[in-house]
């Protein structure tokens, strides 16, 4: 069956194409829409051509389901499917309802005319990718709306109203209701006009204005230099739009091309794509299909008003869902709800909500002593003290008052889950939802599932999370899950590096030009040195033989706990966040390699970036040949949207991929060879060896995505 269905009204065939959510742009529809084109220029009795999408929508683009694969460039691929509409003897019109993105755009840009209705959103999100619009986005756009704006909207990406472009040649109309019937009309009437001969207008054959081409494109190339140094679409797709400006159309079009091929395989644009469908992937979970019924979220309750409490209630209000927030004590409680309106003011003072949205949000607030009120409650959350003790208290009472059928979540960072689970009576309503801190603010969310997690339970907790804007990965339980585990050997690394001869700036400072938002030491003294402290104490009794540096316990001891104590790695000045390189904290490690015997060395930055990510990749390789994680691309997306991991490297998983496996292993190996630190820390783990021996990749291992 095609996927484009024509209907001839009074002369003007109607072409509607597209299927799926969004109308994509694949193979299938690309040939039928072509032909469908091609038989409306041929039918006698057709005068004008109409190009609309099915569901009251155009196209949301390409088909990226067709990405990394043949059928993306088949021919008919979108260009020549566009050079056919370009072509057309027969006016063309496109009626633009809804999205009409990326490849979708370039094909209204193709045809003769265009009405939009104002409820449309037109963009060019290729950028996004790490792409260029490679079907003539780039020539023709600055054809219809000027240099200027074709940069803004291509370098932007992002979708805009229709009615940003009203008066513009972009739209020839601008209508409040039917597109499509103001297309036909529109299509009927320059039929009508040329019917006496001649052909249909083309944007190919427009000029673009080259008035202040080179200072223009001067100030945003040096912009896009500063701001997006690591990104290499943003300049090239200055340099197709120049070519627009100075070049003929069919020449511009073969530079698009030639870029565009370009960025294709770029490792910068790869990791862009990959860390694009790495989180789409992380919503799929194989034995949880997606039929699976859900259980309603009206309401939830919380556990604890502390530090997370606070925080997770706040992200469930602000999501419009109504929370208990459960406290022990009056004085507790008090706190808590204070800080969480404090939070809501403060919104309000610094204009980001109006003052009614404010208050009608705080109202969906209900502060309570009593478990006899959250009973009703679809959902609890637990975010009391990190003691077992204490979650068995609370797991108790609530096994106890919660209706059938609550789902009982547990914010724990390291207890296991399988135990407090078994607590309850019902071990298979039991989940982790691990947030981060702040939760309201951070995106990631670990969403942990027990030996006996029921898989509507696991379904219900994916759901809500995108309810709450979060990135939600599927962790097993194991000590610190993938973002903490993986942290852990990080800081090792980072620790066994001072010890070794570098300073806390020096690892930063490489850690930051690698891309991290931070590097290990700035982001202790923002979470507290006092965290990785109460780890390490714990490790030290649980697990002796682990080896870690003391000059991180010798820094705690003099109470230097980070930004919240005014000194940590660095000093801070009285309400200032500036790191400032510390003569305390430089003493302090001479001292300490003094005590252990070592001579300080100086340790070159790929040395540093190298001890730093591939540490994150070993133990990756670990948690993924363990289950622990679905995919390795599910660990990027931890490290993407928890860890300040650079989004143009595609995560830890993905760089590790793009260096390649088995220069990764014979790294690890070379790093083996120093003498300090851990003696096993760098035997490559079991999977990355043999992926490196059998040329295999990560992306192969786990659950298909
Ligand atoms: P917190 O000390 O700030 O808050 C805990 C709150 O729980 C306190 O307000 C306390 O009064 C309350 N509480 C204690 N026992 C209770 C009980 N029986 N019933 C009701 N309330 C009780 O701790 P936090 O940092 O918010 O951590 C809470 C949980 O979240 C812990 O399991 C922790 O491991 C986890 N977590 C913390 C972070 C973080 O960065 N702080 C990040 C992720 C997860």
């Amino acid at each position: 069956m095609s996927s484009v269905t024509s209907l001839v009204e009074n002369s003007v065939a109607v072409l509607r194409f597209g299927a799926g959510p969004v109308n994509s742009l694949g193979f299938a529809t690309r040939r039928d829409l072509a032909a469908a084109v091609e038989a409306a220029n041929a039918a006698p009795g057709v005068t004008a051509i109409v190009i609309a999408g099915n569901n009251a929508m155009f196209s949301g683009g390409a088909d990226i389901r067709e990405f990394g694969t043949p059928a993306m460039l088949q021919s008919p691929n979108l260009p020549d499917l566009i050079a056919v509409v370009d072509g057309s003897a027969k006016p063309v019109v496109a009626a633009i309802e809804g999205n009409c993105l990326g490849g979708g755009l370039e094909l209204a840009l193709g045809c003769n005319y265009r009405v939009a209705a104002q409820s449309a959103r037109l963009g060019l999100p290729e950028v996004k990718l790490g792409l260029l619009p490679g079907a003539g986005g780039t020539q023709r756009l600055p054809r219809l709306v000027g240099v200027e704006n074709a940069l803004n909207v291509i370098l932007g990406g992002e979708p805009l109203p229709a009615t940003m472009f009203k008066g513009s040649p972009l739209l020839d109309e601008l209508v409040a209701g039917d597109a499509v019937g103001a297309a036909v009309r529109l299509a009927r009437a320059r039929a009508g006009e040329l019917a006496a001969g001649g052909r249909p207008p083309r944007v190919r054959d427009r000029r673009v204005s080259s008035e202040h081409l080179e200072a223009l494109l001067g100030f945003v190339r040096t912009n896009v230099k500063a701001g997006f140094a690591a990104y290499p679409a943003p300049l090239k797709i200055i340099e197709a739009i120049e070519a627009a400006a100075t070049r003929g159309f069919d020449e511009g079009l073969a530079i698009e091309r030639r870029l565009f091929g370009e960025l294709l395989v770029h490792p910068v644009s790869r990791a862009l794509r990959s860390a694009f469908f790495a989180e789409r992937a992380a919503a799929r979970i194989p034995d949880v299909p997606e039929s699976t019924p859900l259980r309603p979220v009206r309401s939830v309750a919380v556990i604890g008003a502390g530090t997370m409490g606070g925080g997770i209630a706040i992200t469930f209000l602000d999501a419009g869902i109504p929370v208990h927030l459960l406290e022990t004590s009056r004085q507790a409680l008090d706190k808590g709800a204070a800080r969480v309106r404090e939070h809501y003011e403060g919104q309000v003072k610094k204009g980001r909500l109006k003052l009614e949205h404010a208050l009608a949000t705080l109202t969906l607030l209900k502060p309570t002593l009593s478990y006899d009120d959250i009973a009703q409650d679809d959902v609890v959350v637990e975010a009391v003290f990190e003691d077992m003790g204490v979650k068995e208290q609370v797991f108790t009472a609530l096994d106890r008052v919660m209706k059938p059928g609550a789902i009982l979540a547990s914010n724990t960072s390291t207890l296991d889950l399988n135990r407090i689970a078994a607590i309850t009576r019902r071990p298979a309503d039991v989940i982790g939802t691990h947030f981060f801190s702040p939760a309201n603010v951070m995106k990631l969310l670990e969403v942990v599932r027990g030996k006996a997690t029921a898989g509507d339970v696991l379904a219900t907790t994916m759901k809500l999370a995108r309810t709450l804007r979060k990135t939600a990965v599927v962790a097993g339980v194991c000590d610190g899950f993938i973002g903490n585990r993986m942290i852990e050997q990080y800081s090792r690394q980072a620790l066994f590096m001072l010890d070794e001869g570098a300073s806390p700036p020096e690892v930063d400072r490489a850690a930051e030009k690698f891309g991290f938002a931070m590097g290990p030491f700035r982001m202790s003294d923002l979470a507290g040195n006092d965290i990785g402290w109460h780890i390490r104490k714990r490790r030290y009794l649980e697990q002796p033989a682990l080896v870690y540096s003391k000059v991180a316990d010798k820094l705690c001891e003099l109470g230097r706990f980070g930004q919240k104590t005014g000194a940590g790695w660095y000093d801070y000045r009285p309400g200032d966040r500036t790191a400032i390189p510390s003569p305390v904290v430089e003493e302090l490690v001479a001292r300490h390699r003094a005590t252990i015997g070592v001579a300080p060395r100086k340790l070159e930055e790929r040395e540093i970036v190298d001890r730093l990510v591939y540490a994150l990749v070993n133990e990756g390789a670990k948690i993924l040949e363990e289950g622990i994680a679905l995919r390795a691309s599910d660990i990027d997306v931890v490290y993407l949207a928890g860890y300040g991991f650079p989004v143009w490297r595609g995560g830890p998983m993905c760089y590790a991929e793009e260096v390649g496996l088995y220069a990764v292993a014979l790294r690890m190996r070379e790093l083996k060879r120093n003498p300090y630190g851990d003696p096993g820390f760098w035997t490559p783990a079991p999977l990355i060896a043999r992926l490196a021996a059998e040329g295999g990749t990560f992306s192969a291992v786990g659950a298909r995505s």
